[in-house]
């Protein structure tokens, strides 16, 4: 068996350690004589496994107590739809920050609900930086401000998060939740889908200030809300178990490895690998991100044709440099060095990279 290394933008790459305990534990779980897949999401035992998760959670990424956290099925764009629904009147006025493909995909799910201001949008600039604050038009009166931590596709990430004063502030972190530490006190909401960091797509996390779950929001179903959730420790219907089970391996993984402080040193140096490699390349390879938004989590680049990027994608592949085509809005190639994606991928990935343009360039 041979596990080339993945730089897989979602679902990405998991570590061997928590694959391999599953695996062993895939036949019969914790004495229970069936695996954790086959038993009841309110058994003592999954509830266990839950409540540990949530713990786990709380102390990897400092969640306080005033924050409820919630692990729900549907996957970060089902909470780009709840976001409007729980925290908004009908046609309530809210700003949304554009500065790639996810923000826009959040105002597309809050358009049917609420009167979407966009305060600020990349998208005039090709999305290759961040508007800064000072030109951003933020309402008075916005229930809430929505802003994408990190833009998987394009490849730009907050490295301050701006003050938006009183305004509850709701980020997107699904491709950066827990690649370094953060001041959660300075959110209302953080959602995150759980395949980029997390562990296996199917669940996704959020995280909401307690006050807000008293909002009046718009009439919804049961299963659309918050509070009904929270109410219940997310087991309003059956939550996805496996995932949740996954995701609290990697939380437990991640804990081991140092928690936040060290994947944040480890994004650092493998980002820098990367965006070194493309920098130095006298411009075989091109990044077009302004230095001080670029992504430590997804590194979009460019070689001089398409025909190129595609050569570059499928010699990758057969050196055992998996996923590195990027996405269809952008083309190119894209680099993902989530959590789980060790220091020596980014090291073979930029070795690749020198080949690669000695034989090209
Ligand atoms: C992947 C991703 C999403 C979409 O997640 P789904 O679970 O597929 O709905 C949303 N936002 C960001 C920033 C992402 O990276």
């Amino acid at each position: 068996m041979t596990r080339a290394f993945n730089f897989s933008a979602g679902p990405a790459a998991l570590p061997e350690e928590v694959l391999r305990q599953a695996q062993a534990e895939m036949l019969e779980w914790n004495g229970v004589g069936a695996s954790i897949v086959e038993i009841s999401h309110r058994s003592a035992d999954f509830m266990a496994v839950a409540a540990q998760a949530e713990a786990d959670l709380r102390t990897l990424v400092g969640i306080p107590d005033d924050y409820a956290v919630l692990f729900l099925g549907g996957g970060a764009t089902t909470q780009q739809a709840l976001v409007p629904l729980n925290f908004a009147s009908p046609g309530q006025r809210v700003d949304y920050v554009v500065t790639g493909h996810w923000g826009k995909t959040a105002v597309r799910q809050a358009k049917p609900y609420v009167d979407v201001n966009i305060a600020a949008d990349g998208g005039a600039g090709g999305f290759r930086d961040i508007p800064p604050v000072s030109q951003w038009r933020l309402s008075r009166d916005a229930a809430y401000v929505h802003v994408t931590a990190n833009e998987t596709i394009h490849g730009i990430e907050f490295r301050d998060m701006p003050d938006v004063g009183n305004v509850p502030l709701v980020a997107d972190f699904s491709s950066s939740i827990a690649s370094e530490p953060i001041d959660v006190s300075r959110y209302g909401v953080i959602y995150a889908g759980a395949q980029k960091n997390l562990g296996p797509v199917g669940i996704a996390v959020v995280i909401i200030r307690r006050d807000l779950l008293e909002r009046a929001g718009q009439p919804r179903a049961d299963i659309f809300d918050y509070r009904s959730h929270a109410a219940r420790d997310s087991m309003l219907n059956t939550p996805p178990t496996w995932n949740w089970y996954m995701a609290g391996l990697m939380f437990k993984w991640m804990l081991a490895q140092g928690g936040v402080e060290a994947f944040a040193k480890l994004s650092q140096a493998k980002s820098a690998l990367v965006y070194d490699a493309i920098d130095g390349s006298g411009g075989f390879y091109r990044n077009d991100v302004a230095a001080a938004v670029r992504s430590r989590m997804n590194i979009p680049f460019f070689l001089a044709s398409e025909e190129l990027d595609a050569r570059f994608v499928s010699e990758a592949k057969k050196a055992g440099l998996l996923a590195l085509k990027g996405h269809k809005a952008v083309g190119g190639i894209r680099a993902s060095l989530y959590n789980a994606v060790p220091l020596e991928a980014a090291q073979a990935l930029v070795a690749f990279m020198a080949d690669f343009q000695k034989r090209n360039g």
